[in-house]
């Protein structure tokens, strides 16, 4: 998919205009988001893996002038590049990710710390040159409510 399409896809199609907010496991830094989302993804690169000890990460990116900090301030880590991830440094969930170099003017939301994060389906995979083997088909598992039967 052309970088093109992918960036238009999430404001053409979704209209609603979203105010939403999230925050860490422990509650100490909670933020609040206005506006529409720009894109929404599962990112599979090597450094969302090792930040987040996951195989991959759930992103939903909002202009940075709609992503407020309202408790708490997350400590942040300066990795690949430009790329700074912010993160709670008491209970440690990943938050927030910047690199305006690359992505100027936004900020990528860990979908998955909004308390809705029903409302912010991913649109497309990305950086699947990066993805873990194992994660291309993992749609084909087998799937229990809760534990398969010991
Ligand atoms: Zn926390
Ligand atoms: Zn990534």
């Amino acid at each position: 998919m052309m970088a093109s399409e992918f960036m238009g896809a999430a404001s053409s199609s979704e209209s609603t205009r979203v105010a939403a907010s999230g925050g860490c496991r422990c509650g100490a830094i909670r933020y609040q988001v206005t506006g529409e989302p720009v894109h929404a993804s599962l990112c599979h690169c090597r450094d969302c893996r090792a930040a987040s000890g996951a195989p991959m990460v759930a992103w939903t990116a909002f202009p940075t002038a709609s992503v407020t900090i309202v408790a708490g301030e997350p400590a942040s880590y300066t990795g690949t590049g430009a790329s700074v991830r912010h993160f709670c440094n008491r209970c440690g969930t990943g938050l927030l990710f910047v690199n305006e170099e690359m992505l100027p003017g936004i900020i990528d939301v860990q979908t998955a710390t909004l308390d809705e994060p029903e409302r912010f389906a991913p649109r497309a995979h990305i950086q699947v040159a990066e993805r873990i083997g194992w994660m291309e088909g993992i749609g084909a598992l087998p799937e229990f409510e809760r534990f398969p039967e010991a």
